[in-house]
């Protein structure tokens, strides 16, 4: 995960990286109120406000955590125990939150009045945001849409259909994921590699590679398009480290139309302006962002 102070020009002022500790989650509460003491030293103050995206969302009493891909976050109080460690309040929204917020203030989606935002990493997550506002919901998980089915499977896909880190078969998020993208390429007989190598080796021309990212394009595709036909967004925004294929934007809205009920579609696919730092920026501007 990524660290960050920005200030109220949104200047980044620090930046520091952090490799979550897996499957342990005292350590991670502990290496991320580490981080944030590491980055007021990099700018010599003390006491700012923290603001945390999460990849997962609170359940309906604000307390515990739900659905993330980090399975060791879940019915986790999360916001309280960063509190505790950091002795002050802590502000916390899912990231796809985080990433339309800042993505609509100044970024790729500036003044959308309609904007999916979707991070594509290791794990996968959705939001809504109209005319400004992220939309909550009933239960405050509008916006779930990785842990929907993937649209219009296959009959190949319904057969070999992933486990999803939810429990269920066949999620958004087992097929577009970094990892879910990994796994396809071993099942098609492939070796195990990053999303980066696959890239890689597919624009060189590898037949098998090039398979496997013309595939995760198709169900990017199909799965947009169901956004499409549910909420008819102006932008839909990318962020995590999947937006880097620059494939994704050349080809899924040639194809995304296929599945389309408009027939003359002005919906942008769009990568985040703010790159890597966006989900970052989101969480920051949880809080009035301070002048340094
Ligand atoms: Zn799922």
């Amino acid at each position: 995960m990524i660290g960050a102070i920005i200030d109220g020009d949104h200047r980044v002022h620090a930046e520091r990286h952090l490799d979550v500790p897996i499957g342990d989650y005292p350590a991670t509460v502990a290496a991320i109120a580490a981080m944030v003491s590491t980055l007021e030293q990099d700018v010599g103050i003390e006491g700012l406000p923290v603001g945390v995206a999460t990849p997962g969302r609170l359940n309906a009493s604000k307390h515990l955590m739900c659905g993330s891909h980090v399975s060791w976050l879940n019915a986790r109080p999360l916001p309280r125990d960063l509190a505790a460690n950091l002795g002050r309040d802590v502000r916390t929204a899912h990231k796809a939150g985080c990433l339309a917020r800042a993505e609509y203030l100044d970024g790729a989606a500036e003044g959308a009045t309609r904007v999916f935002a979707a991070v594509l990493g290791t794990g996968v997550s959705g939001a809504l945001l109209i005319d400004g506002q992220l939309l909550g919901g009933s239960n405050g998980f509008a916006g779930t849409w990785s842990h929907n089915s993937l649209p219009w499977p296959t009959p190949a896909e319904s057969r070999t259909a992933p486990t999803c880190g939810c429990g269920q078969h066949g999620c958004i998020e087992a097929w577009l994921s970094g990892p879910g993208m990994s796994a396809d390429h071993v099942r098609r007989g492939g070796h195990a590699l990053t999303v980066p190598d696959i890239v890689t080796r597919a624009e060189a021309g590898e037949r098998l590679a090039g398979i496997t990212l013309r595939d995760w394009l198709a169900r990017s595709a199909r799965s947009f398009a169901a956004v499409i036909n549910l909420m008819d967004p102006q932008v839909i925004v990318v962020g995590g480290g999947l937006s880097r294929i620059r494939w994704l934007y050349s080809e899924v809205p040639k194809i995304w139309g296929r599945h389309c009920v408009a027939d003359e579609l002005r919906t942008t696919l769009v990568p985040a302006a703010h790159g890597d730092a966006s989900i970052a920026r989101g969480a920051a501007l949880l809080w009035p962002l301070p002048q340094l």
